[in-house]
């Protein structure tokens, strides 16, 4: 069996991460006996640079035409990057925002657990991190304030500016049947987090996911307001399972329930359509303040790699494999810089996929 991987290295540290998910992948692909070919796809500051868009039709077709796609990140330095002296339709955000469009990836998934050895990592009280916890966030990815109508203008002498936040209810209903079915393999629990006591469109998501629960009586379901979940996920994250949300609050929390486990660099993402296609990438960005300095870890990206070939690909053994040879990685204190503790190695980005390599 051959697929067809569409691989985007991206900006900053991206090319040199995919380069060791890469080298994971062709080692459990020939273990396990299946075939991969890569098709490399520009996106983000890099297309800019080469093509004066951060997404071209043809980049958006090689992807349609893959199987999955794998990412490492984009972006630049705002500060210093000559992508953010363009408006905000051509910067390499833009890139990220139309492919998941494009590819109608409406729900993205984060897994954010914590790992054992890394416990020492994990900014948390001692009696939390001992607890341990697992949470896969499910956001909405297509709806919401980042793709709702929004502009500058004067009004009554006054610069004003407006965003919108709409959804309606298939939107809202295709995500919590997401998140319904993945708390149904995993410890059956869903917390919708929410604005409810003050937002319209919280009160639909509301309904609408109460009325998707009906569906699933051996899930609980529960909701939770938005700044109360922002605080029970510092103070007991070990309460939640699968946490499902809007676009906007999804962003913010899943970037906390990452800092939580201690580095970001360890967590992959998945955004899925109603296919078996999906784009996996690292939670992180494209790290620009550690870029071709071969220090970044690469594990968030190798993990990546893993959701792509369980979810698209159907290979739950090479999955497995990879997932097992990580864990065996760090058992045996190999450590990137950003992870690294006394009495542990540090090696570099490309050490770090050598040695999952050898684990496998
Ligand atoms: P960032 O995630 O790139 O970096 C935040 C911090 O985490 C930095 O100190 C960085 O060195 C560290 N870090 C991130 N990934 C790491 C890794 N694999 N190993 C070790 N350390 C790691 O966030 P930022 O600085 O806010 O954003 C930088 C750029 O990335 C911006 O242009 C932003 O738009 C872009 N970005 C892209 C994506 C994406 O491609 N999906 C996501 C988030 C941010």
């Amino acid at each position: 069996m051959d697929y067809n991987i569409g691989v985007i290295r991206g900006d900053g540290i991206g090319p040199e991460i995919v380069g060791e998910a890469v080298k994971v992948l062709d080692a459990v692909s020939s273990k396990y006996g299946f075939g991969l070919k890569y098709t490399e796809i520009d996106m983000g500051g890099c297309s800019i640079d080469k093509h004066g868009v951060p997404l071209t039709d043809e980049a958006i077709a090689a992807a349609k035409a893959s199987d999955a796609v794998l990412m490492g990140s984009i972006g630049g330095d705002a500060k210093t990057s000559p992508w953010y002296k363009l408006e905000p339709s051509k910067r390499p955000e833009a890139g990220l925002l139309g492919i998941r469009k494009a590819l109608n990836l409406f729900a993205n998934l984060r897994p954010s657990t914590l790992y054992k050895e890394l416990k020492a990592a994990c900014p948390l009280s001692e009696a939390t991190a001992d607890k341990g916890f697992d949470i896969m966030m499910v956001r909405e990815l297509t709806g919401g304030l980042y793709f709702g109508e929004r502009y500058t203008k004067e009004i009554d002498g006054l610069q004003t500016a407006v965003d919108t936040l709409s959804y309606n209810e298939s939107e809202i209903r295709r995500a919590a049947v997401k998140a319904f079915d993945i708390a149904g393999k995993r410890d059956k629990k869903v917390t919708l987090v929410d604005k409810a006591n003050v937002l319209d469109s919280s009160r639909l998501w509301r309904s609408v996911t109460q009325e998707v629960a009906k569906d699933y009586p051996d899930v609980t379901f529960e909701t939770m307001l938005v700044d109360n979940c922002a605080m029970q996920l510092v103070k007991d994250p070990s309460q939640f399972d699968v946490v499902l949300t809007e676009n906007m609050f999804g962003d913010i929390l899943s970037d906390e329930a990452a800092m939580i486990t201690g580095s970001i660099g360890m967590l992959p993402s998945a955004s899925l359509n109603d296919t078996k296609f999906g784009l996996y990438e690292p939670s992180g960005g494209s790290a620009p303040d550690i870029a071709g300095q071969n220090i970044a870890n690469p594990i968030a990206t190798i993990l990546s790699a893993a959701m792509m070939l369980r979810y698209s690909l159907d290979q739950d053994k090479a999955a497995d494999a990879i997932g097992e040879a990580v864990k065996r990685t760090l058992a045996d204190g190999v450590r990137t810089r950003d992870i690294m503790s006394e009495g542990c190695e540090c090696v570099s980005t490309s050490g770090m996929g050598d040695a999952i390599v050898e684990r496998l």
